[in-house]
């Protein structure tokens, strides 16, 4: 069976990501979006939902929802119960996103949009890796803007996650969203690269 090229795109929050992920949609290029598929799977995922339960407690769930505030609290400040509750999400998105590859095999890219492609070793998962960076300052005015919410909360959020410069020490490619440089372009122009030194066969290939 043909094998698709599997891109890994990441970037901090407000970074962009979303946005050339659309670009990537619109060019015809199938996205996983790892953060979205991770909150369906905790209602699809019986394995998981039972798994999210005996760790975490029944309140997990509420009315057969999953009740966010009780495992917020719980993963909250403490390492050891956030890692516990990684632990146990972090291999169903990759089982789900391996189903989700061979439905998309006869794709040449496909591509697997993660805040936390690093942080939660998925970009295993990849053949190769793109970063999408912007200044911080100009992440959280963007966040502020998009979700109504403090500069304290997005810094919140931040504080979670790599820096840009620790992001692009690990990524293959990087795009530059400050609003001076055009995306689509940037999008366009790395996609090519990426599947050129995939068909080049003296470069690594997907096995
Ligand atoms: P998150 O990690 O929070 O999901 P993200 O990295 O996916 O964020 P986007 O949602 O794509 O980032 O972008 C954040 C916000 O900034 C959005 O409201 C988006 O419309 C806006 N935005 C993205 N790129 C630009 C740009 N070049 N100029 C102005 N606004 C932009």
């Amino acid at each position: 069976m043909a094998k698709s090229i599997v891109v890994g795109l990441t970037g901090g929050i407000g970074s962009g990501k979303t946005t050339a992920a659309n670009i990537a949609v619109a060019l015809g290029i199938p996205v996983y979006i790892a953060d979205e598929e991770a909150k369906a799977l905790y209602m699809t995922d019986s394995n998981l939902k039972a798994e999210v339960i005996r760790h975490f407690g029944e309140d997990s769930y509420l009315n057969g929802t999953l009740n966010r505030a009780h495992l917020s609290n719980q993963v909250f400040s403490n390492e050891e119960k956030l890692s516990l509750l990684n632990s146990l999400v972090h291999p169903a998105v990759a089982t789900h996103f391996a189903a989700w590859k061979d439905a998309h095999a006869s794709h040449p890219i496909v591509i697997k949009e993660a805040a936390i492609l690093f942080e939660s070793n998925s970009y295993k998962d990849c053949d190769c890796t793109v970063t999408v960076n912007c200044d911080v300052d100009e992440r959280i005015r963007r966040v502020m803007l998009r979700d109504e919410v403090s500069a304290e909360e997005v810094r919140k959020r931040l504080s979670h996650q790599l820096t840009d410069e620790e992001r692009t020490e690990k990524a293959d490619y990087h795009l530059v969203n400050d609003g001076n440089q055009l995306l689509y372009n940037q999008v366009v122009r790395v996609l090519e690269t990426i599947a050129l030194r995939f068909s080049d066969s003296s470069q690594s290939h997907p096995d």
